[in-house]
């Protein structure tokens, strides 16, 4: 990863399997990722599984893309490895619903990949970390000599955009990511600890980002959004770099705090137009008026300035609210809050309980959001905020 700026975007209309092969081999060719290569690497495909959803939902890395990805490691002679730790507990039965849901077990079968049930981890330390000195990583990943980051290209309600940098927080066990929440409330922390763990990974393997962006998911992503077409596959040995693709694509350039964070620590250029852009150029593949997610907007107006920072700028930044009628009871959303700020009610309403949040506490990470199956949880504007913006 060191020094490289490349990446390497092609455009990509559809989840046709074939095509979208064509256009891996093609990145792997001219990348240098060839048979050769992989001889005797052991390769760890790393797609974003976050929750159980169908692929259309756009939430998750299209089963056609892994598809293509191990279609190539095929041809090279790989037998992979598909390891992931999505969002929640990480055991064998959650594993096996997601893999079956996401569409990745039926492709995994079909080119012999083995998928991970080892729920295992292992410390990696990072002494230059910035925020975290050592990290805990599922087995298989701190085990592998090359990482495929194959990532979905989303917005995303706590870091604005999921893209390379953001899914390798995946290789965090099950609810160990809840507390790296809870250890990290500031966005611009959360984003270094992100940076933390996309650095050390890549210093200790080789780790190559393959972005699926054929359809992405606007809006109150990573999975309450809404599925767009950006029609593009980046691949790219940096997943810096690429991310630094990802957010001018989606016009997000420099907004971002996790992109901001890696071009400040130098490992990606401080403009996309610095990238080496192999195949259709950014401009070519960007598409118009992506939707940010609701909690974009978390800073107070400059007339409120003096209160936008501390307990007073928490409660001016978009909080989470359960939309009662919704609510099934289910609980996922208890078990999800790194703050403990979620209860469900004594009572039953229709023969349902419901979620309740104490925003005291809350620390505005949207994992409730991001976990809820049924969609329950809203982002909402702070009332001040919305009249004062409107005027
Ligand atoms: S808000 Fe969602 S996750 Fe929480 S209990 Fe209700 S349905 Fe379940
Ligand atoms: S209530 Fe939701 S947003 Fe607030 S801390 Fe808990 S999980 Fe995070």
């Amino acid at each position: 990863m060191e020094g490289s700026q490349t990446v390497f975007i092609s455009k990509c209309e559809s989840y046709a399997e074939d095509t979208v092969s064509e256009i891996v081999r093609r990145h792997f060719d001219a990348l240098g990722y060839d048979r050769s290569f992989f001889e005797g690497k052991r390769v760890v495909v790393k797609p974003n599984l976050v929750m159980k959803k169908a692929p259309d939902a756009a939430a998750t890395t299209h089963p056609a893309v892994l598809g293509a990805v191990l279609s190539v490691l095929r041809e090279y002679g790989v037998t992979p490895i598909i390891a992931e730790s999505p969002g929640g507990i990480y055991n064998r039965q959650r594993l096996e619903g997601i893999y079956r849901t996401c569409g990745i077990e039926s492709v995994a079968s079909r080119y012999g990949a083995v998928l991970n049930f080892d729920t295992s981890a292992v410390q990696m330390p990072f002494p230059e970390g910035k925020k975290v000195k050592m990290f805990h990583v599922i087995a298989p990943v701190a085990e592998a000599d090359v990482l495929i980051d194959l990532c979905k290209l989303k917005s995303h309600s706590l870091t604005k955009m999921s893209a390379a940098v953001k899914n390798l927080f995946g290789v965090i066990p099950g609810i160990e990511k809840f507390e790296m929440h809870a250890s990290y409330p500031d966005y611009g922390d959360f984003g270094a600890m992100l940076c933390d763990l996309c650095e050390m990974l890549c210093r200790t393997k080789t780790v190559i980002a393959v972005t699926d962006a054929i359809v992405g998911m606007e809006g109150n992503g990573p999975t309450a959004g809404t599925p767009r077409k950006i029609g593009a596959v980046l691949t790219s040995p940096n997943p810096f770099a690429c991310d630094l693709a990802c957010e001018k694509l989606l016009g997000f350039e420099g907004t971002v705090p996790l992109v901001k964070e890696a071009k400040s620590r130098g490992l990606c250029p401080d403009r996309a137009e610095a990238l080496k852009i192999l195949g259709t150029p950014i401009a070519g593949a960007a598409v118009p008026d992506f939707k940010a997610p609701d909690s974009a907007e978390r800073k107070a107006p400059s007339a409120l300035t003096f209160f936008s920072s501390g307990t007073f700028g928490r409660f001016f930044m978009p909080r989470p609210v359960v939309i009662k009628d919704k609510c099934r009871g289910c609980g996922e959303c208890v078990a999800s809050c790194p703050k403990h700020t979620i209860e469900l009610s004594a009572e039953k309403k229709n023969g349902t309980r419901t979620a309740h949040i104490r925003h005291a506490s809350c620390i505005r990470c949207y994992c409730c959001q991001e976990l809820c199956p049924f969609g329950a949880v809203k982002v909402k504007k702070n009332v001040i905020l919305k009249i004062i913006s409107s005027i």
